[in-house]
């Protein structure tokens, strides 16, 4: 082979390695991303956790702009990728799905976007604002819950905002996770300490399937 050749060949087997090692590192970095985000939610209409790395400016507008102090910015031993980026402190505070997402409203880079609409025809009635997307995983723990132990209790009856997300059948809550968008105001509801409903990212696998709840009967 020619030296030119040679050169080539070297040339392509480098950017080979380094084109493989790139994809490499940037499935690694994906890979703990999406390992990082089972620790936390996110505030609603949040992008994918990489996007929204990308678009955060960390300009904490969106924490200001919420009127029930839900948003929280994670601190800076949680590491350089995260630290000042907000989400929900949902353990302690409820989403209250606020009309007009003002959350979302402030957050200027589009980290938290709602989803695109078309426009309504030329006099149609205004379009409402998109529905709640899910915020986490919320499920009651019938260990901890009054009425699924003995006494009686209706201290998260009527809080739920979305219809058919947290039913009654014999005087015991249940909750349908497919309806439940994980706002948590049934958590904050709670009179039993520690919270008889209990609260976790919907991206942290669910280990124990049997362990939500299901409506009886
Ligand atoms: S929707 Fe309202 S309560 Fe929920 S995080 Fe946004 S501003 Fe806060
Ligand atoms: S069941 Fe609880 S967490 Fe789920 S939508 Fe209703 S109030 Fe929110």
């Amino acid at each position: 082979m020619s030296d030119t050749g040679i050169d080539t060949a070297r040339r392509s087997f480098f950017s080979t390695l380094v084109r493989k090692t790139v994809d490499f590192t940037v499935r690694v970095a994906d890979a703990q991303v999406i390992e990082q985000e089972t620790n936390w939610m996110r505030p609603p209409f949040a992008l994918d956790e990489l996007q929204f790395l990308l678009a955060c400016t960390r300009c904490g507008a969106c924490k200001g702009a919420c009127p029930h102090g839900t948003i929280t910015i994670l601190a800076d031993r949680r590491g350089l990728k995260v630290a000042g980026t907000p989400v929900l402190d949902l353990l302690n505070k409820a989403c209250h799905l606020c009309a007009g997402w003002p959350c979302v409203a402030a957050c200027e880079p589009g980290a938290l976007k709602l989803p695109l609409r078309e426009e309504p025809p030329e006099g149609a009635p205004e379009v409402e604002s998109p529905p709640p997307p899910r915020l986490a995983d919320v499920r009651i723990d019938t260990q901890t819950c009054l009425p699924h132990t003995g006494p009686e209790c209706g201290a998260c009856a009527h809080i739920c905002p979305v219809p058919g997300a947290l039913v009654w059948n014999q005087c015991k809550p249940y909750i349908v996770p497919q309806l439940c968008v994980g706002c948590a105001l049934c958590r904050e509801a709670c009179i039993v300490e520690p919270k008889a409903i209990l609260v976790q990212s919907q991206h942290k696998a669910v280990t124990e399937k049997t362990s939500l709840i299901e409506i009886a009967g």
